[in-house]
């Protein structure tokens, strides 16, 4: 039975268990930054590599890029991010604290003062200086985006590649933001990490293109376990749109502090291309070595964040079930259980020896793992009592405990559990591997 679940349980439990910690926190923590843990990490990665594979390994259309996170300024004066990347802010005239002007709702949210600044522009890229000087020849931004490392290197790809449109772009990796106000946990950050596609098309397939991946972006979070329910798609009206996009639509996650972007999907025509061949007095036009037509390429973007998409299947994954009491081995009633899809489960299968005290049970759960994590992200505990020991796994989302007992000895058999059901089943040692590569396999 699903209880309602809310921020404050999952922010607890991803910092019991070793998912996100806060940044610096032996300092007081630098507000709005957070470090991943040891299963965060695990997770987080099986998040991208799942998105890897469905976007890049699994398509005859797609290419990966790993580009630098400082760029030519001049990359950002092209793109428009230099004049136009920014938020609107308010200064509160009695405390100095800084707003959106659609926070603060006729008074100030933090000290309750009604005065404040004319509402004014704030450029949210970060600036750094390179190399010794610091003077203005030397500003750098920390990229507010990856996609822009995608578009210059759009001549790079085509000659190496000898691609023919429609074709693809995909990159992960680390942006930044100067955020005005960051918050709910790691949704929105001043640093965060962003999965990127520019697919590039003949104008004309541009809207159909558009279509399409909505849709195949839609269900990657449908088959990675994301309840159908709680993902809806939201189109962009027209006042809405940046003045190049023919269209723009956002997929949504029913988080607990309510709806918010996961991902957005735009048709952005053909402007990167178009500015980046004004800045840059480079030819960046297709040319069809087949029609020998030449043009720009439309260019649809499905622009991802991978630490909101982490976050979502986190909040959807957690579960708190009535059990009765035998079940939850007479030490709980409640029990915590995070239902990851098995690609995204950061452990596969726990090794639970029962009695630790007894040298041939360690020893066969030890040899059991040790065969075992030569495929399968495995852990081994013996810190506490089996009970204890499930509940840890069940926290964690681990798909399968495997008990050693003293029968094991004799029989060459262990016990195994399931995650979901907590059914338990009895299975050779001989056939154990096979039993959970068949069930765990995608
Ligand atoms: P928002 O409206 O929430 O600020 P956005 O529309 O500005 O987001 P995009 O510029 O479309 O976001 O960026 C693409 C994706 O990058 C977003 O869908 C989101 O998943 C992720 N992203 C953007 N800003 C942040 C942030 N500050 N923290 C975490 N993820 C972010």
């Amino acid at each position: 039975m699903q209880t309602s679940v809310d921020m404050e349980k999952i922010t607890a439990l991803c910092k019991r268990r070793g998912f996100i910690f806060q940044s610096s926190e032996i300092y007081g923590g630098l507000a709005s930054a957070w470090d991943y843990g040891p299963l965060g990490v695990e997770l987080k990665r099986n998040v991208k590599n799942a998105w890897w594979k469905s976007v890049v390994h699994s398509r005859d259309d797609m290419v990966g890029l790993d580009t630098s996170i400082l760029m030519h300024p001049m990359v950002w004066k092209a793109s428009g991010h230099t004049d136009n990347f920014s938020d609107q802010v308010v200064d509160c005239k009695k405390c100095k604290k800084r707003f959106r002007p659609d926070q603060i709702g006729g008074k100030c949210p933090s000290c309750g003062g009604k005065e404040f600044t004319e509402a004014r522009a704030f450029n949210l890229m970060l600036k750094t200086h390179l190399g010794a000087m610091e003077d203005s020849s030397s500003v750098a931004y920390l990229r507010p985006e990856t996609a822009q490392g995608i578009f210059v290197n759009f001549p790079n790809v085509l000659d190496t590649t000898h691609r023919r449109l429609p074709f693809g772009i995909a990159q992960i990796g680390k942006s930044f933001r100067n955020e005005i106000t960051p918050g709910n946990f790691t949704f929105r950050t001043r640093e965060f990490e962003q999965m990127e596609i520019e697919y590039f098309t003949p104008p004309k397939d541009a809207e159909q293109c558009y279509q399409q991946w909505i849709n195949e972006r839609f269900q990657w979070y449908l088959d990675l376990g994301i309840r159908q329910e709680n993902l809806r798609r939201r189109e962009h009206a027209k006042d809405e749109l940046a003045h190049y996009a023919a269209g723009c639509t956002d997929i949504e996650y029913q988080f607990p502090f309510g709806w918010s972007e996961l991902e957005g999907i735009a048709n952005r025509t053909d402007y990167d291309l178009k500015q980046h061949a004004k800045f840059s007095g480079k030819d960046l036009e297709y040319r069809d070595n087949i029609t020998n037509e030449k043009f720009y390429p439309y260019i649809i973007e499905p622009s991802g964040g991978c630490d909101r998409a982490t976050l979502a299947f986190l909040a959807d994954a957690y579960h708190e079930e009535e059990v009765p009491a035998a079940a939850a081995d007479k030490e709980a009633k409640t029990r915590v259980v995070l239902k990851f899809s098995k690609q995204l489960a950061p452990v596969k299968v726990a090794i639970l020896p029962l009695l630790k005290k007894n040298d041939g049970i360690v020893a066969l759960a030890k040899k059991i793992k040790q065969d075992l994590q030569k495929d399968l992200v495995c852990v081994y505990d013996d810190t506490a009592a089996i009970g204890k020991l499930y509940r840890r796994q069940d926290e964690i989302g681990t798909f399968y405990c495997v008990t050693v007992d003293v029968q094991s000895l004799e029989d060459k058999q262990v016990t195994v559990r399931d995650r979901d059901t907590m059914k338990q089943e009895r299975i050779p040692v001989d056939n154990l591997k096979k039993y959970l590569m068949e069930r765990l396999s995608n």
